[in-house]
């Protein structure tokens, strides 16, 4: 191909110019190619290992014969369905191809240049990626400290407080985190909320929420009603184990909604999703599966990681992100030419940990058989 004979990031817009590209999960089929060893377990994309429900499954095969029809723009099916789920009005959601896509839609309704966006550090990555593709300033709060009593690396909501100033158009919390699994409690969110200016949105993802089992975790859609600047954004990627099939949607006031709406390509949300979608929520029975082989599973790993003597983080998602109290790539490394593939998160701040998901309950056992082996080392 003939050489660029001009500045070509001159060109593009200075937010992209700025931007680096997520880095995700290795994929199993890239270890395959790569080390040519067959028997792949993959713990580092936070999926859920039983895989979705038989009947989203049903349901995406029945919407096969209907994929020369563009999909209903409106979702109408779906959007009641989670209406009731969270009796809220279908007008305050927003559907995207992956909760992904609802933050970018945040990000480009509320962020340009000159405006800026508060996160906090070791957030989820894809904050700061919208942001900075709006052009926005981007603004890190400190995280708490690694010798925080109960949360270390959890965000500080006082520290994202002080960010705030008159150009902060979004305030973006994961609740838990990824890849740090922290979260934050009832009272202190609530709080937050109530000394946020009440004209700067506050985005809060819920992507684990389904996982959660935490008498003081909050459900904030049910704060939706008093406080008009809070978003909350749900996907199917997690729990309902279709990250493959991108669904995700935000909750809001609906004149939020309204405006998240006009940046939404009418098609965002194929038909195989829309259906795979409806069915994995009726599904409670599969959902209530998950979650108790995701408690047992925490329980299996954590009893796992004690008897190796390791440490991690407090967490309250479907992963575990471990401290090795040392360089973790040469471990990563090492396990992966053990078949195993977890999660570096150095480009979160955090070159000693490892995010590792919580699996099947052989894939635990291989994990701490591999871990155990490659420590010994
Ligand atoms: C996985 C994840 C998401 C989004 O995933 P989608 O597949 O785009 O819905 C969002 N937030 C956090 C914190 C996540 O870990």
């Amino acid at each position: 191909m003939k050489d660029l004979d001009f500045d070509l990031l001159a060109r593009c817009s200075r937010g992209v110019r700025g931007l680096k590209p997520y880095e995700p999960g290795k994929p199993t089929t890239e270890l395959q190619r790569e080390l040519g060893i067959h028997d792949v377990i993959k713990l580092a994309s936070n999926e859920n290992p039983l895989g979705p429900s038989p009947m989203a499954l049903a349901a995406i095969r029945d919407a096969l014969a209907g994929l020369a029809i563009y999909p209903d723009g409106q979702a109408y099916e779906l959007r009641q369905a989670i209406a009731e789920k969270h009796d809220v009005d279908p007008r305050c959601i927003t559907l995207g191809d992956g909760s992904d896509q609802n933050l970018e839609f945040l990000a480009r309704v509320f962020l340009e240049a000159d405006r800026n966006a508060v996160i906090s550090q070791h957030a989820f990555a894809v904050y700061a990626i919208v942001a900075q593709a709006a052009g926005a300033e981007i603004r890190y709060a400190a995280a708490n400290p690694p010798d925080h009593p109960r949360m270390p690396y959890g965000h500080d909501l006082e520290a994202m407080l002080k960010l705030i100033d008159a150009d902060t158009r979004l305030v973006c919390i994961a609740n838990p985190n990824n890849p740090t699994g922290t979260w934050l409690e009832r009272d202190n969110l609530l709080a937050f909320l109530q000394r946020v200016p009440k004209d700067v949105m506050v985005v809060v993802d819920e992507a684990y929420f389904e996982y959660v089992d935490e008498p003081q975790y909050p459900d904030c859609a049910r704060w939706l009603q008093r406080h008009p600047n809070l978003v909350v954004t749900r996907t199917f990627s997690k729990a309902y184990g279709l990250a493959g099939l991108r669904a995700g949607y935000s909750l809001s006031h609906p004149a939020v909604a309204e405006l998240l709406n006009r940046m939404r390509q009418p098609f965002n949300i194929s038909n195989l999703a829309q259906a795979g979608a409806l069915a994995a929520l009726a599904d409670t029975a599969h959902l209530r599966q998950t979650v108790a082989m995701n408690s047992a599973g925490m329980r299996q790993l954590q009893q796992g990681y004690r008897a190796l003597g390791l440490n991690w983080l407090p967490s309250i998602g479907n992963f575990l992100t471990v401290d090795f109290k040392r360089p973790a790539q040469p471990i990563y490394a090492a396990l992966l030419r053990e078949g195993v593939i977890v999660r570096p998160v150095k480009n979160y701040g955090l070159p000693n940990h490892l995010r590792i998901t919580v699996g099947l309950p052989e894939q635990n056992t291989r994990l701490l058989r591999a871990l155990k082996k490659v420590l010994a080392a």
